[in-house]
């Protein structure tokens, strides 16, 4: 690997070794296509099934409420679009929070373009959705909620209990984005309290372009269209051919991360623990994901009168961290997810996300607060504001 510092697990995990072993033959040797009917694409679809089966056991659902797709964002596609679709009368409200991922805002701003409401929710200091306001903002047409249940940035968990309690009563669909929290905190009675969710295989050690939607009780009520066309794969609910070297590297990764869960996010969570101490110890610093329950590998500090474009310069040739998401760091807006807790956005742009993950030890935790803490000495010597700090 890269001898650079990688504190950005949640953007994406490097592939383990083993997934790469197990995808191997079937880029060569079993190349069949799954839905060929001669033994070629028997051995492939065999293996889509038994990877179906193991990824089902392992989060505790049926392998039939699973449908493999591209990854998140086009599950989330999937089931946004799709509950719009089949909506029974004109018109149509989704309740969501503004601390989604964008793969949620931007979904659903296309929607309100064709003609949907959705409403937006603050979310508090804490990250938290307040649960009067949800319970507020559903009305008798709210045809989905989607609340993530770990947040990508922050890793801030919802009360999805709750969240769940408050839909149900109210007739409404519940989408909660799981992508981050696979492998990282137990999911089995999340997945039981929803309807949608979504994962992505290369947030968990997995490759990247294969991805899961569950669907609960999918095999009774048939019950998301499909968002992608043709050939009738996977139940016609994903056109496409079926990726098996994909599918069969996502059923390894997900199993080393599920079983390995509790003795990786100790540790993991011990370093965390560590890092965040360490950086706290810099004048004026604060954290912004301590509130409440959260997963154990994300810290998310800001740096008051720090530049947090130079300070991302600073470090980005000794260390990969982010001050967002990945996925919208072309953009120089301040986080979305800082923004929707109400952090001002000056303290907002001073921020850094530090993700750790399988490869992260105690050597890098002692670099990582070594490197930080005189970066941000360096920075604030050259602000003014800081000099005549009162
Ligand atoms: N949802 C969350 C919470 C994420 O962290 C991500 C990836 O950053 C996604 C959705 C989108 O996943 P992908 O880019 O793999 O489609």
């Amino acid at each position: 690997m890269d001898s650079r510092l990688y504190l950005d697990y949640n953007a994406t995990t490097p592939c383990a070794r083993e997934v790469v072993e197990a995808m191997l033959p079937y880029f060569q040797e079993h190349f069949g296509n799954p839905s060929s009917g001669h033994s070629h694409g028997w051995l492939a679809r065999t293996a889509v099934e038994d990877a179906a089966c193991e990824i089902g056991n392992l989060l505790g659902v049926s392998p039939e409420d699973l449908v493999f797709t591209s990854g998140s964002t086009e599950s989330i596609n999937t089931i946004l679009k799709g509950v719009a679709r089949k909506r029974t009368s004109a018109g149509g409200h989704i309740l969501t929070t503004k601390a989604e991922h964008k793969a949620v805002l931007d979904t659903c701003a296309a929607l309100e373009e064709d003609g949907l409401e959705v409403t937006y929710l603050d979310v508090g200091p804490d990250g938290l959705v307040s649960l009067e306001a949800f319970r507020q903002a559903l009305r008798p047409e709210t045809i989905l909620a989607a609340v993530m249940y770990a947040n990508n940035e922050t890793g801030v968990i919802q009360p999805l209990e709750q969240i769940a309690a408050l839909t149900r009563s109210n007739g409404t669909l519940l989408f909660s984005d799981t992508t981050q929290a696979l492998g990282k905190v137990p999911l089995e009675g999340v997945l039981g309290l929803v309807d949608f969710a979504c994962f992505s295989g290369h947030k968990v050690y997995g490759p990247k372009g294969i991805g899961l939607t569950y669907i609960r009780n999918n095999a009774d009520k048939a019950a998301l269209p499909a968002l992608i066309h043709g050939g009738g794969q996977q139940k016609r609910q994903r056109g496409g051919t079926i990726n098996t070297p994909l599918i069969v590297g996502l059923a390894r990764a997900i199993r080393l991360s599920v079983e390995c869960m509790e003795e990786d996010q100790k540790r993991i969570n011990e370093l965390r623990d560590r890092l965040e101490a360490g950086l706290l110890a810099i004048e004026l610093a604060v954290s912004n994901n301590r509130a409440g329950n959260r997963l154990p590998n994300t810290a998310h500090l800001s740096f008051p009168y720090v530049d947090g474009a130079g300070l991302l310069t600073a470090l980005n040739s000794k260390m990969a961290v982010s001050n967002g998401s990945a996925c919208n760091s072309a953009a120089v807006e301040p986080s979305h997810v800082l923004l929707a807790m109400g952090v001002e956005r000056n303290l907002a742009y001073a921020s850094l996300r530090l993700s750790l993950g399988r490869f992260t030890t105690a050597q890098d935790v002692e670099k990582a607060i070594a490197l930080i803490t005189e970066s941000v000495r360096r920075l604030r010597e050259s602000n003014i504001l800081w000099e005549r700090r009162s």
